[in-house]
């Protein structure tokens, strides 16, 4: 007789933090179960997480720890793996010092893992540790910590229901977070106006009253254009103005130059599109914003969400239920990941490492004389000191930095220049093939521990099955390599980690191993006791800046850095697909998700189709400043002329990218970039 347990897990995909059963016949998964009771998602997943189980128990798992030797792999023991680590580690502080180092964290392990990487950095010297939220949403913290003193989404997903406008920028959540999409059809069946901006007609754009289809790059143009808008036809919140925010003489100075003749111009979009845009956002009783990767993996993505919360602000459409703004995570926990401080300028909870009373605390806390108070290097910035010489060794933790960042043969490159790469992950990825020791992590299924999923509910995942022959998971390897170096890291359970971040993160004094664990609904940060109930929505009767009061910073529009010329005179844009996710190391690996999308394909328009003499389905190459590769052609009225878009789920896509990053979230230009097209015989 099978024993069956059914054991509840959140999904290891996206931001939304779904949960699902995972049936478990003596120590196997057998299948999944809807979680029907889960707040979020009544128990409905997307497509992908319906595959989820095919990566589990998936062939092409490493198993056990592997060392290059002559070019190969070998296989070796745990003690042989940690010794290796350890020593090499200490070999580059010695001779370098401890910012020859390096750290990269994973936004989808868990709170605890993220914790133990960022504090082992710390204990070794170095603030140079980051994590993927660098390439989807620095800006969100760059811009609204200064602004709102909180970069996180300001109201639950839920909340979207009671919402009578949602003006969606750049995200089409309808393929990528897909469950989202049933409370933005509630808003809508009660009367709720949504206005789609982006590039692409994409199925996010089905679900549009209004549809601003405006030419990539061009948000802030837009954005000034609607506050424009506003401020002539008196729409304004006053009252809101006046007690809530700072700043607004200075906005309506800047804005004043984007009159609707020339935001028209900037943008493509019509003036009376946007007008009207601009009148339901700020007359409606309760307006949303959503924005994603189209607004923050730009040059000026901090620029962008700033133009956002400028209106959001103007209109009071902010700390009310239905009224907020709600970045949308891309990766299961990349909040959680920022909010333990895996990040080159935060500690866990966001201190800032150059500020020397509250981190004399911090210091006392993890038995340190002092922190490391100068910012670390981001990632691309490690990259880039990778292949100057200057950072000698690297410990990423699952993350295909390889596919995912841009410039991708230059990451290679610059991987190769490192004396010592120490890659931990499930499979052998693009990434872990450079390095000289790989380590097997456990997957999500086999481990526990917390996720904060973008809206800040921290949820409880649990162990499944027990991690694959010789893998362990993430926070148990880390917590050994400190061991090895002697280091105040020691950890025999998840629980015990948790526990120290209910002491150092003050959002996370009140969720306890205890009380997270018995309540599938998870707790929203700030929950600053064991009585609190957690919050569910921000900025109500104060901001969190030092008065309490928002400031408004106006931006100018500025071109994007490398737009078309005329050896590469389309632009070309990246994004997302439903049934892919991110670097597509997971999915590519589900065949009932590659059965449908097994290849990189092209989005062109009819026009440029038939200028450049291509057919459907036939073979194209992309080239840019940087490479060449090629795709299939799909030819649609989606996509603006001008414009080809490229899902970024197949490895080369990056090749093509830029890593001019931002100047303030050093985020780099992942979305637009000049290129051509070849017909390829
Ligand atoms: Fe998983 Fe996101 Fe799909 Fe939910 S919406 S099931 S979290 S991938």
């Amino acid at each position: 007789m099978k024993q069956r347990q059914k054991i509840a897990v959140i999904c290891p995909y996206c931001g939304v933090g779904c949960g699902l059963y995972l049936n478990v016949d003596d120590g196997r998964i057998a299948g999944i179960e809807y979680l029907e009771q889960h707040p979020l998602t009544s128990g409905a997943l997307c497509a992908k997480a319906n595959a989820v189980l095919e990566f589990i128990h998936h062939p092409a798992r490493v198993v056990c720890p592997l060392k290059k030797r002559n070019g190969g792999w070998q296989e070796i023991s745990w003690e042989e793996a940690l010794d290796t680590v350890a020593t090499k580690l200490m070999e580059m502080i010695d001779g370098y010092g401890p910012d020859a180092v390096g750290f990269i964290a994973s936004s989808k392990c868990t709170n605890e893992e993220n914790y133990a990487l960022a504090k082992l950095a710390r204990l070794l010297g170095t603030n140079n540790i980051d994590n993927s939220a660098r390439l989807c949403h620095a800006p969100t913290l760059t811009s609204l910590v200064p602004m709102l003193g909180s970069g996180a989404m300001t109201n639950p997903i839920t909340d979207l229901a009671n919402s009578q406008c949602i003006l969606i920028v750049g995200s089409n959540l309808a393929e990528n977070h897909p469950i989202i999409s049933r409370y933005i059809f509630e808003a809508k069946e009660k009367g709720a106006k949504i206005i789609v901006v982006d590039p692409r007609f994409t199925p996010t754009a089905w679900m549009a009253d209004i549809f601003l289809q405006l030419k990539p790059g061009t948000d802030v143009a837009l954005i000034n254009g609607m506050i424009y808008t506003i401020i002539k036809a008196n729409l304004l919140n006053y009252d809101f103005i006046t007690s809530r925010t700072e700043g607004f003489d200075q906005l309506r100075q800047i804005v004043s130059s984007y009159t609707p003749e020339r935001v028209s111009r900037i943008t493509g979009v019509t003036s009376e599109a946007f007008e009207e845009a601009a009148t339901i956002f700020a007359t409606a009783g309760a307006s949303a914003i959503i924005y994603c990767m189209g607004v923050t993996q730009h040059t000026r993505g901090s620029d962008n969400v700033t133009s956002l919360a400028n209106l959001a602000l103007i209109c009071g459409q902010i700390g009310r239920q239905g009224a907020g703004i709600f970045p949308l995570r891309g990766q299961n926990n990349v909040q959680g990941a920022c909010d333990m401080g895996a990040l080159p300028d935060y500690f866990p909870g966001y201190i800032p490492v150059d500020k020397t009373p509250v981190n004399a605390k911090l210091a006392q806390h993890w038995k340190m004389k002092e922190l490391p108070s100068k910012p670390g290097l981001t990632m691309v910035e490690m990259i880039n000191a990778a292949a100057e010489g200057k950072l000698k060794a690297l410990y990423i933790v699952g993350e295909e930095v390889v596919i995912s960042n841009p410039n991708s043969d230059h990451v290679c490159k610059a991987l190769q220049q490192l004396e010592f790469l120490v890659v931990q992950d499930i499979f052998l990825t693009e990434t872990a093939k450079l390095a000289d020791v790989v380590l097997p992590g456990a997957c999500w299924a086999e481990k526990e521990g917390t996720f904060t999923n973008t809206e800040r509910r921290v949820q409880w995942t649990n162990l499944a099955v027990r991690p694959i022959r010789e893998a362990k998971a993430d926070w148990e390897i880390i917590s050994q390599i400190g061991d090895k170096l002697g280091l105040e890291l020691s950890y025999s359970c998840v629980e015990e980690i948790l526990r120290e971040i209910n002491e150092v993160v003050p959002s996370y004094h009140g969720i306890t191993p205890e009380r997270i664990k018995q309540d599938v609904a998870g707790l929203f940060w700030p929950c600053p006791s064991e009585e609190h109930p957690g919050t569910p929505i921000l900025h109500i009767n104060s901001f969190a800046t030092s008065n309490g009061k928002a400031k408004m910073v106006p931006v100018e529009y500025m071109p994007l850095f490398e737009l078309t010329d005329d050896e590469y005179p389309l632009i070309l844009t990246t994004g997302r697909m439903g049934l892919h996710y991110n670097s597509g190391s997971l999915t590519r690996r589900a065949r009932s998700l590659t059965r449908a999308v097994h290849e990189l394909y092209v989005e062109i328009h009819p026009s440029d189709a038939s200028k450049y003499d291509i057919q459907p389905d036939s073979r194209v190459s992309i080239g840019t400043k940087r490479g060449e590769i090629a795709a299939k052609v799909v030819i649609t009225e989606r996509i603006l002329p001008g414009v080809v878009f490229v899902p970024f789920h197949f490895p080369g896509v990056n090749r093509l990218t830029s890593d001019t990053m931002d100047s303030r979230a050093k985020i780099p230009e992942l979305k637009v970039t000049g290129c051509k097209i070849k017909k390829i015989a």
